[in-house]
């Protein structure tokens, strides 16, 4: 089945066609390390870094490269009201950010481009769109982008340029020549962190960064670039408009993907609402997994409007999902060779492979992949009660392990697990043992001191089973 993708430029799903080959691009917008890692961060990441798994599982050679805004307005206002140093904050959030990544199974990047080290591709960007006359030096020695030199401005968001008229919400820069041009390089203000210039000291604008970063490991073209919805405009228009300009090569990227944002009760989360979920809170009350799982169970485009209800929600579902697979893993270990049920769970799990694949492959829709998921577990539960031999159940496991890859689900280390259900399974044989010799004390303070740990015995006419509650 071929892979489509919806377009934010072209606004349609379109068959995703790379520019070299199986050779893949992929860039996200990354993060300006001054707060916490936030549940918003959290769902455009998980999203991109299952659209990054997935294109590998297809064979594709992925790229993946994220920027890190490590000198912005907000990292100054940080420095200010904490009296630290800017690159402090950074280190300091950078590597919470990296933590709650690495326990929501977020592994697919394979660069992370910090803006601060790429000045000299900055400078260089912004000489050469003020050759092109794209941007010009104002009074205070920051440098504008220049937007009605750029025709194709708009075409991502579709804002023309003379609708942008000064309102409240645009702050008007008075050395701007039109209200829509933007910042590539701020002229250094007392006490800020600055880097030398041809203009003077000064630092980057928050648009230019990426056009710099991207183009010096990809070129002037490349397949994808992802980020919140809410980074379609100003933030990528402008991204376009400077590369466009610069390199006068069309379309700088080929594909433009924009995920859902994370509402909180139908609100924005904002710290100043005082509805902000940091990651970190909602892993102290929830598995890594859960938290991964409620957020690719909407398609990523989709917003998810957020309550704590919702994640508890998610538990339980996701819940009997690793239940099962779990339960594969454990019966397949003692079932025999074959069972009554073998050709049902064979076409069962041929049939749950491929709805799962057309479902990622129509703009990576997690959702209906999960929905297949959710059919599979209750086929496969029912050929474990009518009997499944070994092979259909190492079958079962392994699509299992396949679906997982993709999603980032079901990572739970295999040798504790191994582990810990062969001791399961000793201590249920030595409960089996106790009975049959008539020591029923001991035989139930086994079934009591396993229920206090939340696991449960289960008299099945195939003898004992134990399933965690
Ligand atoms: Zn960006």
């Amino acid at each position: 089945m071929p892979l489509r993708v919806y377009n934010s430029l072209s606004r349609k799903k379109e068959e995703f066609v790379p520019l070299h080959g199986k050779r893949v691009s992929l860039f996200v917008c990354g993060l300006t390390p001054q707060d916490q890692t936030h549940m918003g961060h959290a769902k455009t990441y998980v999203a991109f870094d299952v659209v990054a798994r997935y294109l590998r599982h297809k064979g594709y050679r992925v790229f993946y490269l994220q920027n890190v805004t490590d000198i912005e307005d907000r990292i100054i206002a940080r420095m200010k009201s904490t009296g630290r140093a800017w690159n402090d904050i950074v280190a300091q959030y950078f590597a919470e950010y990296l933590d709650v990544m690495d326990r929501l199974h977020c592994t697919a990047v394979d660069v992370y481009a910090f803006a601060t080290d790429y000045i000299d591709e900055i400078v260089e960007q912004i000489q050469g769109l003020i050759g092109k006359g794209h941007a010009y030096v104002a009074e205070d020695k920051s440098v504008y982008f220049d937007t009605t030199t750029f025709s194709g401005w708009g075409k991502l968001s579709g804002q023309k340029i003379e609708e942008l008229r000064p309102g409240a919400r645009v702050e008007i820069e008075e050395r701007k020549r039109h209200p829509a041009d933007f910042v590539l390089w701020r002229a250094q203000k007392p006490g800020e962190p600055a880097w030398d210039s041809p203009w003077g000291k000064g630092r980057p604008g928050w648009h230019i960064e990426d056009t710099a970063i991207t183009i010096r490991h990809f070129g002037p073209q490349y397949d994808l670039h992802g980020g919140a919805t809410e980074l379609l405009f100003p933030h990528h228009e402008a991204e376009i408009a400077q590369a466009e300009s610069y390199t006068g090569v069309a379309p700088f990227v080929k594909y433009w993907m924009h995920g859902g944002m994370v509402m909180v009760s139908g609100e924005e989360m904002h710290k100043s609402l005082g509805n902000f979920w940091p990651v970190t809170a909602a892993l102290q009350r929830y598995e890594p997994e859960v938290i991964r799982f409620f957020l690719i169970n909407v398609q990523y485009r989709g917003p998810i409007d957020f309550t704590p209800d919702l994640l508890d929600e998610a538990k339980r579902s996701y819940g009997r999902l690793s239940e099962t697979v779990r339960t594969v893993d454990a019966e397949r270990r003692r079932a025999p060779e074959k069972g009554k049920a073998d050709s049902e769970l064979r076409a069962g799990t041929k049939r749950a492979l491929a709805d799962f694949d057309a479902a990622m492959s129509d703009d990576f829709n997690t959702r209906e992949a999960i929905a297949v998921l959710f059919e599979y577990v209750r086929a496969v539960n029912k050929a474990i009660e009518t009997g499944a031999g070994r092979a259909e159940l190492d079958s079962a496991a392994a699509a299992f392990r396949t679906v997982g890859g993709i999603l980032g689900l079901f990572q739970a280390p295999a040798l504790a697990t191994d582990r810990f259900d062969g001791v399961m399974d000793l201590v249920v044989r030595l409960r089996e043992d106790a009975r049959l010799s008539k020591d029923f004390a001991t035989a139930d303070r086994i079934r009591d001191g396993l229920a206090a740990l939340g696991i449960v015995l289960e008299d099945t006419r195939d003898g004992v089973r134990w399933k965690q509650k």
